[in-house]
């Protein structure tokens, strides 16, 4: 389907080397400034142990409201354009440290399943550090299959987590 009108989209953004705050202020600037997209809401900052490997930084997460005409592919490689120039490095760790990372969270009510991006996000409805920011900005969203994000947020623990 084809869709006229800007699609409301949802970024889940981490942070947790080299000043995440700053990382995570920055990326929201950025993802203001992207091409054919506006910023409509972002939450406040949280602080969020680790999910991977536990001898690593505590994060820093927030979740960015955006309205874009781009294309999801296209947006992605706007997202991953942005953690390159914050100097994120792949390593060999799944879930290992790094400056910035760039999810997709929802793209409108569609659901997709592409080898670079699958949407919802598969970890969203898992992750209090994703469902605590996004329903503080959109508690009314419903994610495609799973239902209103305020209920998943209902579901998992927010232990460990603070609101900056
Ligand atoms: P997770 O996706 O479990 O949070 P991660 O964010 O650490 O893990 P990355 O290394 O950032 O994973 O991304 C790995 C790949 O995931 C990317 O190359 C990208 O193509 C793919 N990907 C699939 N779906 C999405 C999505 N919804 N948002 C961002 N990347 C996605
Ligand atoms: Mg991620
Ligand atoms: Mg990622």
């Amino acid at each position: 389907m084809t869709s006229a009108g800007p699609v409301p989209v949802y970024v889940g953004i981490g942070a947790n080397l080299d000043d995440p705050v700053q990382q995570v202020t920055s990326a929201l600037r950025e993802l203001a400034a992207l091409p054919q997209t506006s910023l409509t809401k972002a939450s406040s900052l949280y602080r969020t142990p680790p999910m991977g490997p536990p001898d690593q930084p505590d994060y820093i997460n927030a979740v960015a409201a955006l309205e874009t005409t781009l294309a999801p592919l296209a947006l992605l490689d706007e997202l991953q354009h942005l953690e390159q120039l914050h100097r994120r490095v792949r390593g060999a760790e799944r879930w290992g440290p790094r400056t910035l990372d760039l999810d997709l969270l929802l793209y409108g009510d569609e659901c997709i399943a592409h080898p670079r991006l699958s949407v919802p996000h598969p970890g969203l409805a898992q992750r209090a550090f994703v469902l605590l920011p996004l329903a503080e900005i959109a508690p009314a969203v419903t994610v495609p299959g799973l239902g209103p994000v305020s209920a998943l947020c209902a579901a998992v623990s927010a232990d460990g987590i603070s609101r900056l």
